[in-house]
């Protein structure tokens, strides 16, 4: 006589591949007595034996819920069948365990084929087959029924198994249920109540799991032991939503799960990610995205990175800055006197030299962006801003953006530019790249630092504060502007991934680092040598026609000739201005006027001369003098320059000042200046056109020199009418 083998298992796991591959031809189809449940019957005719098989119907559990439940599970009692094989998919492992528990409880040996391993394998699923076998206590034999894959091995394993005894698996539901359970089994056994159909335990079980099937059996059985069963199950029902606000079935499901799971969590599955991690960073984001909390540790986060950068960075830019300023006086004293060392020193090393300090900055900048990022903080700050940064037509995935632009003052606008390629909308990334700009770069804040200490000295911080505010404001507001009108166009919902939080490893650190810190620093090596270069140009030609050169020689040499020789002496040989006779220091003075007379006309006359009093016609309005306009044309190329043209043509032709005087003072002394003038310039330098690089940038990330040409003259005309207003209104105020 053929052995019969059921196969069972969840809707979709493979049976009916399986069924074929096992019986061939050799099957026919029926219907269960009384049912129109389709009975599909087999043989397998093997090297290890002839057995019937029969497909069972696919079912998630055993309950009676429905018809194919019943007829599965009626079947397995009443044919008793020599083994179960439980095709389970393997990429479903929790779920399909879930019927395969419920089979071994029957105490019907059971053989596991695990099958779409190949299925599983695709979403990073490893099972540890032999791991599992040991656990559950049957074989388990991992195959891919599609291809046949694992047969052999299948039928080899139901041979070896098919003798052993399977004693029912026992789990345990918990004292309430397990104390139930032996109460109710002893009363099943003495009254021999279903015995010789079902094991005593599984009948219990089922009276507790309310299943009509057996409570109909059950009654016609013995009216007087169901009852009793029933009373108990209502005793222990009634005490467990009591106490645990839940009831037997719910906890029979419960318990269930977490027996599997706990098998699961042995050493059995893998995942190429870790689903312990999820966990763990679900945990996690409860506190750090918590609606109050987060955004608080969010910005306790962002002023740690900023203190960690400016900290850490102090001592290498003060390095960086000797190293230029060493070169500068190389080359000052080995090249001889004229244009070429006033190119070299004043054009390359001075306008290099400015960009390469900032690269320590921007390198531990990056270096504690890499480690948000890459420890996934990052993307939890997105989400957060998700919701305001909506409202202005951006996503919460532009914030990166913004912060390495110089979000809280620091940072730089051209890998900001490049950061907004992780936005997956075209619309809301060209809004993000075109009012990054806008941040507060590492570049603009000595323009700050210089105009707030001179003019705001009282309330430094208070004037930082609020010139970040503006530039946000100004940037969210321009945005949403720029959304409604030339890049309109729907949102995209947030479906940027929330990845585990993992902790970042140090190479990953130092690549991502080095990657920006190096973007950086091939734009001091290239765009701002060339720009370094044309600004040179700009301030220093056409230079002094010959007539003008005559007369400053003619007034200097008038102030030599009439002072006595040692005076003269005097003045060539003291180290310090402090050091002179105050006859010899006012004639140093008087000569240092004189020189300065001259290079401020020579700079008057340059190109770059003639364009600020050109401009100057309308930039009066804003309260800017050509001179100011001369540094605000620099600081196209790089705004850092603002400060040093402003130096420069500051310095140059104040007769009655020492030179001791900071740029500062100077500017606080200066006709036209006060703090109307340098909060409408702050006001401008935030807002103006970005920096030549950063126009580079926005042209190759958005493909065309029109988003480009764009953020040019609408960042200039927007920052000008911001300027005339704040200088305007500011000069109502004060006077
Ligand atoms: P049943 O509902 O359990 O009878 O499942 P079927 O045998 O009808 O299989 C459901 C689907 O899964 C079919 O499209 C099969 O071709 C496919 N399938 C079965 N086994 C495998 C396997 O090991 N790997 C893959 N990739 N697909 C399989
Ligand atoms: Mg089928």
């Amino acid at each position: 006589m053929s052995i019969a083998i059921a196969l069972a298992g969840n809707p979709n796991a493979g049976k009916t591949t399986l069924f074929n591959e096992l019986t061939g031809a050799r099957q026919h189809v029926g219907n269960y007595p009384g049912v129109t449940v389709e009975k599909k019957q087999g043989t397998c005719v093997s090297e290890v034996g002839t057995f019937e098989i029969i497909d069972l119907p696919g079912t998630y559990s055993l309950t009676a819920y429905s018809l194919e439940e019943v007829v599965a599970r009626d079947y397995l009692v009443n044919e008793k069948p020599a083994m179960i094989v439980n095709i389970v998919d393997a990429s479903n492992l929790e779920r399909n365990l879930y019927l395969s528990v419920q089979f071994m409880e029957m105490g019907i040996p059971v053989c596991l084929a695990l099958n779409m391993m190949d299925v599983a394998q695709k979403r990073g699923i490893e099972i540890n087959a032999d791991r599992l076998s040991e656990l559950l206590g049957v074989p388990v034999v991992p195959m891919v029924a599609r291809t046949g894959k694992g047969k052999k091995e299948l039928l080899a394993q139901v041979a070896k198994a098919i003798d052993k005894p399977a004693a029912p698996l026992l789990i345990s539901y918990g004292q309430d249920i397990d104390k139930t359970l032996d109460e109710m089994e002893k009363i099943i056994r003495e009254n021999n109540f279903l015995t010789d159909r079902y094991p005593p335990r599984w009948v219990a079980l089922k009276y507790l799991e309310n299943d009509n099937q057996i409570l109909e059996l059950g009654a016609d059985c013995s009216k007087e032991t169901a009852g009793k069963l029933i009373e108990i199950g209502e005793k222990v029902g009634r005490h467990m939503s009591a106490t645990l606000d839940t009831h037997p079935e719910g906890m029979i499901a419960d318990q269930r799960y977490g027996f599997i799971n706990s098998i699961l969590k042995q050493n059995v599955v893998r995942f190429a990610y870790d689903r312990n991690r999820l966990q763990r960073s679900d945990q996690i984001d409860k506190v750090l995205t918590n609606r109050f909390l987060g955004p608080l540790l969010m910005v306790g986060v962002l002023a740690a990175l900023f203190q960690f950068t400016f900290t850490y960075s102090a001592l290498p830019v003060e390095w960086i800055e000797g190293l230029f300023g060493w070169i500068s006086g190389v080359a000052d004293a080995i090249l001889p006197d004229g244009l070429l060392k006033s190119m070299i020193v004043s054009g390359i090393i001075d306008g290099v030299g400015g960009v390469m300090g900032f690269v320590p900055l921007i390198m531990f900048m990056f270096l504690g962006i890499s480690f948000i990022e890459d420890s996934g903080y990052l993307a939890r700050m997105a989400f957060m801003l998700d919701r305001v940064f909506r409202i202005f037509g951006l996503h919460g995935s532009s914030v990166m953006a913004f912060i390495v632009s110089g979000g809280i003052a620091g940072g730089c606008a051209v890998p900001g530019v490049m950061a907004a390629r992780t936005l997956k909308s075209p619309k809301e990334r060209l809004a993000t790249l075109l009012t990054v700009p806008f941040m507060n770069c590492g570049a603009k804040l000595p323009v700050y630092a210089l105009l707030v200490a001179a003019f705001f000295p009282k309330s430094q911080t208070t004037v930082m504060v609020i010139l970040t505010m503006i530039s946000w404001i100004g940037a969210l507001l321009v945005a949403k502007l720029l959304r409604s009108t030339v890049i309109r166009g729907e949102s995209t919902p947030f479906v940027m991934e929330l990845p585990p939080y993992r902790l970042p490893t140090l190479k990953g650190l130092w690549i991502h680092t080095w990657e920006r810190t190096w973007q950086y620093m091939k734009k001091a090596g290239t765009v701002i040598l060339g720009i370094s270069i044309l600004l040179w140009t700009m301030m220093t030609f056409p230079g002094l026609d010959d007539k003008t050169t005559a007369q400053f020689e003619s007034r200097r040499t008038a102030i030599i000739d009439s002072v006595q020789a040692e005076i003269l002496k005097e003045i060539d040989t003291a180290d310090k201005d402090a050091e002179l006779s105050p006859e010899a220091r006012k004639v140093k003075d008087a000569l240092a006027g004189i020189d300065g007379r001259k290079s401020l006309t020579r700079l008057e006359n340059s190109f770059a001369g003639r364009i600020g009093k050109a401009l100057e016609k309308i930039s009066y309005l804003a309260g800017f003098d050509w001179r100011t306009n001369i540094a605000l044309l620099g600081g196209f190329a790089a705004k850092e320059v603002v400060v040093s043209t402003l130096g420069t043509a500051y310095s140059l032709g104040d007769v009655d000042s020492g030179s001791t005087e900071s740029l500062g003072q100077r500017l606080a002394k200066a006709p036209g200046w006060g703090p109307v003038t340098a909060f409408a310039l702050m006001i401008f330098t935030i807002f103006y056109s970005p920096c030549f690089v950063t126009v580079a940038c926005i042209a190759k990330e958005t493909g065309s020199w029109k988003w480009a040409a764009f953020s040019v003259g609408f960042n200039t005309a927007l920052a000008f009418a911001l300027s005339v207003l704040a200088y305007q209104v500011g000069s109502l105020i004060v006077n």
